[in-house]
């Protein structure tokens, strides 16, 4: 089988890899597991000193990395540089951290000494999606070697330079050999890869049909998994609104990454009252967004990342006009047999029972939903099957807080401001967006014995 990385905004095929075989994918597994044997008794500080060394690589290799991705898959080199500065603040931030959250936690019982350890659990399969081709990789890698862990590495097909990039990274910070391996595989490899007995757990961030998928087969042998899937996440604007603010922080949070993020915003629910204006000056801003070469320092949106999947994007939105939705910008495939781009596109009159608002749309599409009031917005952004983010606009603070603590159904609840991701906090969906989280100190203890010591 071969794995090539075509680029999407040319169709150019920029490199072709023969894919592992399965005995060589069984092989690395074994070499990883025999790292990890070794691996598993190193000693905190040093561990800490080659994350910190895998920092300084990735800030050195900014430019190059930005590049591939652009090429790989379309994303604008100046957010792909920010990617990359997001990896090393990952590394450095469990360098720094991991060894306070494996840290023993004495418990006072009958005992005369009974306690907590945190200890690794082997090699950790990571099977990940091409939209953030670093950054998901780096905050899974980052913990997995911290808490003595090892992993190996099921990339996306369609960027298996990124997954390349990524295995000599680590062996130039120093980290001794096969402690982290990329398997150059397709997906209908990963469940021969489960069903090794050195894999210990799994860890998949893509679709939920993927998920599922994952998930049946770790469960069939018994293996934890953690979920980190798709999402379709609402932003509340309320009537008391800065409507500036929020009509420029939902615009950016819906294009990120070309509009290919499971934390974008997707549905907009805006209460009656200001709909209009927010609508109005969502469109001037989206507008004003510059689609294009994303090797070009200017481009704002680049190319979807293939072709099919612009395709599926555009499907989607057909088909919430089919049913009542009014496109009044974007919509069209732009001209140019080979490339994957779609411009930023605005859908008002989006209502239950369209792709808009009951799918997710992973590219440049924002969706806006009038409702009544409050609470009518708050049950329209809880009737999703997904649950990863959320977020509310409001002038008042109080208000703004408790919605998002205690109302909104999502991992992630963000007030006047986009929901993003920090390494400081814990990061996850519930509902069909997935379990488990990454990040912070709950991420690094997902996969660690938690071992009881009771000694009488
Ligand atoms: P995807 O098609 O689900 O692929 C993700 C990974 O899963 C790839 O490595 C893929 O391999 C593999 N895969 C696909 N089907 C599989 C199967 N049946 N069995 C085993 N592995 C399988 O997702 P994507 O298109 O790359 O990424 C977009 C999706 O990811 C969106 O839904 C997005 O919301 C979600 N996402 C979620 C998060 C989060 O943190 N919650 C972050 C980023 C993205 P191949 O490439 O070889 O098919």
């Amino acid at each position: 089988m071969i794995i090539q990385s075509v680029n999407p905004f040319n169709g150019e095929v920029i490199a072709t890899h023969e894919a592992h075989t399965h005995e060589l994918v069984a092989h690395k597994i074994q070499q990883t597991h025999t790292a990890w044997l070794t691996w598993r008794n190193s000693n905190a500080e040093d561990r800490s000193g080659l994350l910190h060394k895998l920092a300084a690589i990735l800030q050195e290799r900014k430019q190059e990395l930005a590049k591939l991705m652009a090429l790989e898959m379309g994303k604008p080199v100046k957010q792909g540089a920010s990617e990359i500065e997001k990896c090393a603040a990952v590394c450095t931030y469990y360098a720094e951290n991991a060894a306070r959250f494996l840290t023993e936690q004495l418990v006072e019982t009958d005992a005369t000494k009974s306690y907590i350890t945190f200890e690794p659990i082997g090699v950790v399969l990571a099977v990940m999606p091409w939209n953030f081709p670093f950054w998901q990789v780096f905050r899974f890698i980052a913990p997995a070697l911290a808490a003595g862990n090892c992993g190996v590495l099921k990339h996306a097909s369609n960027v298996p330079g990124c997954a390349l990039a990524i295995e000599e990274m680590v062996v130039q910070a120093g980290f001794p050999p096969h402690v982290f391996q990329t398997l150059l595989a397709g997906s209908n490899m990963v469940d021969a890869m489960i069903e090794n007995p050195l894999i210990k757990a799994v860890t998949l961030t893509g679709s939920t049909q993927a998920g599922i998928k994952v998930a049946q087969k770790a469960g069939s042998v018994l293996k934890k998994t953690v979920l980190e899937l798709g999402g379709s996440d609402a932003y509340l604007i309320l009537e008391d609104a800065d409507l500036e603010h929020a009509a420029t922080t939902c615009t950016d949070s819906r294009l990120i990454n070309s509009g290919q993020s499971c934390i974008a915003a997707k549905r907009f629910i805006v209460v009656a009252e200001v709909a209009e204006k927010f609508t109005q000056l969502m469109l001037d801003k989206m507008k004003t967004k510059r689609m294009g070469d994303p090797l070009s320092a200017d481009t704002e949106v680049g190319p979807q990342a293939r072709q099919d999947l612009r395709d599926e994007l555009h499907k989607q939105v057909q088909a919430s006009i089919a049913a009542g939705a009014k496109c009044i910008l974007g919509g069209t495939i732009p001209n140019g047999e080979r490339n994957a781009l779609y411009p930023p596109t605005l859908l008002i009159n989006v209502t239950k029972g369209m792709p808009a608002f009951d799918e997710e749309l992973f590219g440049p599409v924002a969706a806006i939903i009038t409702v009544k009031d409050e609470e009518e917005a708050i049950s329209a952004a809880n009737d999703s099957i997904f649950g990863l983010g959320a977020a509310v606009f409001t002038k008042d603070m109080q208000r703004g807080e408790r919605i998002a603590a205690t109302r909104l159904e999502a991992g992630s609840c963000f007030v006047n401001s986009l929901v993003k991701s920090d390494p400081r906090l814990p990061f996850g969906g519930i509902k069909q967006s997935g379990y488990g989280r990454e990040l912070g100190m709950f991420g690094i203890h997902e996969f660690v014995n938690i071992k009881t010591v009771f000694v009488k």
